[in-house]
């Protein structure tokens, strides 16, 4: 059984590449079809002008808006800065479960790109494991580990432990 994932840039583009990011993450997430889709602007409507940050859930609303039930699930990669209400940023959020996601590439970045990749294909593979319903896991070892600075995503592997990948599959089948 293989399901879609679309990959979609929201606004400007980010110092990296998509095709690269498909490429990586077809190689941790061997249920999905990953294609990159067409751009789409980022909503002004979730930006907070005094806070000068998007609105992560806000940006989840628009996605689910413009993208169409059954064309596979969409991630989407901006390279503004996300918040919700209550903490000063976030990396990454997703519906869970659901079909739409959306990660950030403005706390990750850093001038070594195999760094920068790595990171950013972790969030890409935790924002899909809440899609497909996963919640936080405790080993810090897990791409399901809650990333709460940028030291907890460089620690955290780019793969499910296997408890999770067990959640995984029994969600699938459900
Ligand atoms: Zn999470
Ligand atoms: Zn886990």
């Amino acid at each position: 059984m293989s399901e879609t994932l679309n990959l979609i840039r929201l606004g400007p583009s980010a110092n990296f590449d998509l095709d690269r990011l498909s490429l990586r993450l077809s190689a941790r997430l061997h249920d999905f079809t990953i294609q990159v889709s067409e751009p789409l602007d980022t909503p002004e409507m979730a930006f907070d002008s005094s806070r000068k940050q998007y609105h992560s859930t806000r940006i989840l609303a628009t996605l689910e808006e413009k993208s169409e039930a059954g064309a596979g699930r969409v991630l989407a990669v901006t390279s503004f800065d996300l918040y919700v209400p209550g903490m000063n940023y976030v990396f990454g959020e997703a519906r869970c479960p659901g079909r739409v996601a959306v990660i950030s590439t403005y706390r990750l970045n850093t001038n070594r790109l195999e760094l920068l990749e790595a990171r950013v294909v972790k969030e890409a593979v935790h924002e899909t494991g809440h899609m497909l319903g996963l919640r936080h896991c405790t080993r810090h070892s897990c791409v399901m580990y809650f990333s709460e600075q940028l030291a907890d995503t460089d620690r955290k592997m780019e793969s499910f432990c296997s408890e999770c990948e067990g959640k995984m599959k029994m969600i699938e089948v459900e």
